[in-house]
């Protein structure tokens, strides 16, 4: 590991710890400290004395604060109204989110004389008059005959102009042209941000290259020459320059990102104007800095000194950061700009680290640690000149004040940025008390349409009850609560972390959650590259089992389980049993624990199996162990409170009755190639769980990973003969396995027609009914409406189509898309297919592996065949040549029932459909009477009700993709042709594993009830 990788190092520090080293740095003593905090107080008040003038929309947001449900409806209507076509829709989406809110509760409650009736005049009809008498009177009913009146075009335009009225409060100009004559009308020096959501394909790319070229250009126009630190400068987003901006496609990175960038640097060099690149996601951190570190050094750039980058106070890497630029800065030569941002994902942040399994956040979990991370990089900054020149950006009176103080101290000149619409008063303060200071506005450009998720931050910002803004507007908290000292906050929590939030793996609180890998991290891919190379043949003899990816390499070999081997194990797993069964659920729970901690041990080999024997992605194994690792800790937290003591049932006095579960007996598991180690564990987890044998078939074309998960199953200290492996093919195999006379019961997932086979063997036995739980496959619809945003549904659909190379159950196979935006989001899913990489998934720059074997793309090759003569191939992918690989497929088929059956593989089908044909649209999917996954994109709730009342389904997913069900958060599994249930990692899993024994005891019996006559005394 060497240069900007080191910083990966950090990136999931402990929390405690790097807020020790935060407070051990002591930004400011505490003479400072209490003169920072007297200044901070008296612009505070300054600022509320001007605030009295503040604007109609600020007050408004004060007053819709997202703590509120009118404020959520209200960001919800903003995010979407702007970009929804249809009129129809749009009524829909207006009907929801006003109807369903307390409107006039906020009557009369603002400050401001607008917000109240007036306002909503205001926001309802665009003009600044009030409203009419009765509508004072009763506003409750103002409103409700508005809503009622929807259809109406007025109240539709008048809505549409109030979310624009608010996006002009944050949106300097429609284009640059605009928004710099704006900003030389309101005399302040900006730079300036185009409006965007990040590339999805490379023509997205394209445009904002364009954008932002021509942007640089009028702005270097304008400066004339000014410099970068008097003149105007732009602010770009790398994630708008390439649409694969990630660490996994660093080469790629380098040949189509970094000469888009180096070309817009050089223009902004040429105009001599201030280039910053924003500062994004935490894991794109070290890659933004390696592209900034070459582009430093770049020749061509000559003597400018306008390049900079902004480094996010948030994240724990911070300080560290700012070290590492300061020695760019000296070491290139070229004088850096650096805005120091406290950062704007904060909860995305949380969520990814959350659901990513990651040692702890990349961020922390208090906005006071936060704050005195912006202090400690403050100093640092400042002490950094001149090799970086500082740029602070912040509204919060407090950070203003400390900035101010330390640079003074140390006689360095610094700038302040705030966002335009935000921060005005709290900057007119501070410029009355000190008319030097330097002020830049970050300014958006950017048509109406685009300004929405933008606004959204926004909103966010100014409605979360943690934010400055927030709080200085909030009256009722008095100037010296709204100043909150860091170093004081974060010493009296403790150093501690937020208690809300505990660690990722802390999550769920009586079980851990599974650790995940952190492939944006170079030595983390290296790692399982090493891994993957290091890998030998798995066992000798046999039938060798060959790699989908690369024919030629042998994976292992593998010996199909004889008549004889079947029958020893079912004779030893019947004598095992019974103690199993009676040892309990928390004793069993031990070893399944036991079994997830060695699956973490093991994690590295076990993924490079995967990868190599199924064709895996790297994040496809590090999903699949994770998964497996869950089902031991989910099925383990079950045996232990289902499996435990019996059940105590109420009942009339004089007797005990009790409910206990036990085993039914030796269990055989059938699983599939797809999730040939999570899906072979969770089966294997749960009817061990229960108190059953198990006897596992893994499916033909994986038996390798099978038997490493049986072989540390067997060394978590699984008695051997309760855990059998009998690989082999189904029709020998597994036939015999599920006619066994000693078989109790069958765990299969696969294919329906199997299911349906093993479900008659299993009827035509003598002796007991046995069970059978199912997972088979499914016809998965996804159901976009207009309100949706389309970079979202594209994000979605293309991980739910093709991620895995469309091998899962739960895989998007069927997109309805509404006539009116079908065309854009063909395209963008068209471009989105071209930046996706089909080939080795050792690779970690590949998305898509090949399919598991050379009968899987057969089939996959004559169902193309079919598309080209009954429907429309609108794209497809090549497929690289050697293994079994097949290039995704987009195809527009003219509705769900062209396919009867699942087609297991990345073609996804494309419906369009008309707004008022939904039912029927919807209608025929159902008629194919599976029930597996379903998804929604909408921001209509009613919308998503109504897709789920005409499309049954086991699992919902509403605005995000409709794979990778996590254990215990999204228990798994279909209804009709789709599985029997019970879900897989659900609160219900283990009851058909299991027998129920009631045990009615009459204590009377015994010479009387004691308790009873207890009483009576
Ligand atoms: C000119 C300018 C440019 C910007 N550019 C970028 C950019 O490139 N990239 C970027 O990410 N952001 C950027 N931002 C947005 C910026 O991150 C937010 O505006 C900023 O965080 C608000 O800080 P504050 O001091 O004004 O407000 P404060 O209210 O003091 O701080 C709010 C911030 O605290 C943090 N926070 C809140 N709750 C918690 C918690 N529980 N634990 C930990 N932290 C918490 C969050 O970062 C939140 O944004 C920019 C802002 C400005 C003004």
């Amino acid at each position: 590991m060497s240069g900007w990788d080191e910083l990966d190092r950090n990136s999931f520090r402990d929390e405690a710890e790097a807020i020790a080293g935060l407070l051990a740095a002591s930004p400011l003593d505490a003479a400072t400290r209490a003169a920072v905090r007297a200044e901070a107080v008296d612009l505070v008040v300054a600022t509320r004395k001007a605030a009295r003038r503040q604007g109609v929309v600020e007050s408004f947001l004060q007053e819709f604060s997202l703590s509120t449900p009118e404020g959520l409806a209200l960001m919800c209507l903003a995010e979407a109204l702007l970009r929804t076509p249809d009129d129809e829709t749009r009524d829909r989406l207006i009907a929801e989110k006003i109807g369903q809110a307390d409107w006039a509760s906020h009557l009369g409650k603002s400050g401001s004389l607008f917000v109240n009736a007036s306002t909503w005049g205001l926001m309802l009809t665009g003009k600044l008059t009030d409203v009419d008498e009765a509508a004072r009177a009763d506003f409750r009913g103002y409103l409700k005959s508005l809503a009622n009146r929807l259809s109406e075009p007025v109240v539709r335009a008048a809505v549409g102009q109030a979310i624009r009225i608010m996006g002009e409060q944050f949106v300097l100009g429609r284009n640059i042209e605009a928004a710099l004559a704006r900003a030389k009308g309101e005399g302040y020096l900006c730079s300036f941000d185009m409006l965007g959501e990040g590339a999805r394909t490379a023509a997205d790319a394209e445009r904002y290259e364009a954008a932002y070229a021509a942007a640089i250009a009028a702005v270097g126009r304008w400066s004339d020459g000014a410099g970068p630190e008097t003149g105007h400068g732009v602010s770009v987003k790398l994630s708008a320059l390439s649409p694969r901006y990630e660490a996994v496609q660093e080469a790629r990175v380098w040949t189509e990102l970094y000469p888009r960038l180096l070309r817009l640097a050089e223009i902004a060099a040429r105009f001599d104007i201030n280039f910053t690149i924003d500062a994004e996601e935490a894991d794109r951190l070290t890659l933004s800095l390696k592209l900034l570190d070459r582009l430093a050094r770049e020749p061509s750039l000559g003597a400018w000194t306008g390049l900079g980058l902004a480094v996010q106070a948030y994240q724990k890497r911070a300080p560290e950061v700012i070290e590492r630029l300061a020695a760019l800065g000296r070491d290139s030569g070229r004088r850096l700009m650096v805005r120091l941002v406290k950062g704007a994902y904060w909860d995305s942040e949380i969520k990814r680290a959350q659901v990513n399994g990651r040692p702890d956040y990349p961020v922390y979990t208090t906005k006071a640690a936060t704050d005195l991370s912006y202090l400690v990089c403050t100093k640092a900054l400042i002490a950094a000149s001149p090799a970086l020149y500082a740029q602070f950006a912040t509204h919060n009176a407090h950070t203003l004040a400390a900035v101010q103080t330390l640079a003074r101290a140390a006689g360095v000149k610094v700038e302040f940025q705030r966002l335009h619409g935000m921060g005005e008063g709290l900057y007119a303060a501070a410029l009355a008390r000190d008319p030097s200071l330097t002020l830049r506005a970050y300014a958006p450009v950017g048509e109406h349409e685009d300004l929405l998720p933008y606004l959204v931050r926004r909103l966010l910002e100014n409605g979360a009850n943690s934010s400055f803004v927030h709080l200085l507007l909030d009256e009722k908290t008095p100037p010296d609560a709204v100043v909150i000292d860091p170093i004081a906050a974060v010493e009296a929590a403790g150093g501690k972390r937020h208690p809300r939030l505990p660690k990722p793996a802390d999550l769920y609180g009586d079980r851990k959650n599974s650790a995940g890998i952190d492939l944006s991290a170079k030595a983390e891919r290296d790692r399982l590259t090493a891994a993957i190379d290091a890998l030998e043949p798995l066992v000798d003899g046999g039938d060798a089992v060959r790699s989908p990816s690369d024919a030629a390499r042998v994976v292992g070999h593998t010996r199909e389980a004889t008549a004889a081997k079947i029958d020893a194990a079912f004779a030893a797993a019947k004598l095992a049993q019974p103690a199993w069964d009676a040892i309990g659920g928390p004793a069993r729970a031990k070893v399944l624990r036991a079994m997830a901690s060695s699956l973490e041990a093991e994690r590295d080999r076990l993924i490079a199996i995967c990868v190599r024997e199924a064709g895996k992605s790297l994040a496809d194994g590090v999903a699949e162990v994770r998964e497996a690792a869950d089902f031991c800790r989910y099925y383990a937290h079950l045996a232990e409170t289902k499996f435990g003591a019996p059940e105590m049932l109420k009942g009339p006095v004089g007797e005990t009755n009790t409910l206990e579960l036990h085993g039914r007996g030796v269990f055989v598991c059938i699983s599939p190639w797809n999730f040939p180690l999570a899906i072979f564990t969770g089966q294997i987890a749960a009817a061990l769980a229960a108190g059953n044998a198990v006897i596992a078939k893994p499916a033909e074309q994986t038996p390798l990973i099978a038997g490493e998960a049986v072989r540390l199953f067997h060394a978590a200290g699984l008695d051997r003969r309760l855990l059998a492996l009998t690989p082999g093919r189904g029709e020998t195999v597994g036939a015999a396995l599920v006619a066994h006379p000693a078989c109790d019961g069958v765990a299969f997932t696969g294919g329906t027609d199997t299911a349906r086979r093993i479900n008659q063997t299993l009827a035509g036995r003598d002796g007991p009914i046995l069970p059978l739980i199912a997972e088979t496959g499914g016809l998965n619809g996804l159901f976009v409406d207009t309100t949706a945003l389309r970079e979202q549904v594209i994000d979605d659909v293309v991980v739910s189509a093709f991620g895995s190379a469309g091998q899962r159950c739960s895989a998007l196979r069927i997109l309805f898309v509404p006539r009116d935006t079908a065309d854009g989001l063909i395209e963008g899913l068209k471009g989105a297919m071209d930046a996706l990489s089909v080939g080795d998934p050792a690779d970690p720059a590949n998305d898509i592996g090949p399919v598991i074997d050379a009968e899987a793309l057969a089939a996959l090759e004559a169902h193309v065949e079919r598309l080209e003569r009954e429907a429309t191939i609108l794209h497809r992918l090549p497929a690289p040549a050697g293994g079994t690989f097949f290039g995704p497929v987009l195809a527009e088929i003219s509705s769900a029932s062209v396919l009867a059956r699942e087609v297991f593989g990345p073609v996804l089908h494309l419906v369009r459909y008309d707004v008022d044909d939904l039912p029927r649209i919807a209608g025929e999917l159902a008629a194919a009477r599976y029930g597996l996954t379903l998804g929604v994109h909408s921001r209509i709730e009613s919308f998503a009700d109504e897709v789920r009342a005409l499309v049954p389904a086991g699992n919902t997913y509403v605005n995000r993709s409709i794979i990778g069900a996590v254990v215990g958060v999204q228990p798994f599994g279909g209804e009709g042709l789709s599985g029997t249930g019970p879900k897989a990692g659900g609160p219900n899993a283990l009851t058909r594993y299991s027998v129920e024994r009631a045990v009615s005891v009459n204590i009377t019996a015994q010479g009387g009830d004691p308790s009873l006559l207890n009483l009576a005394r």
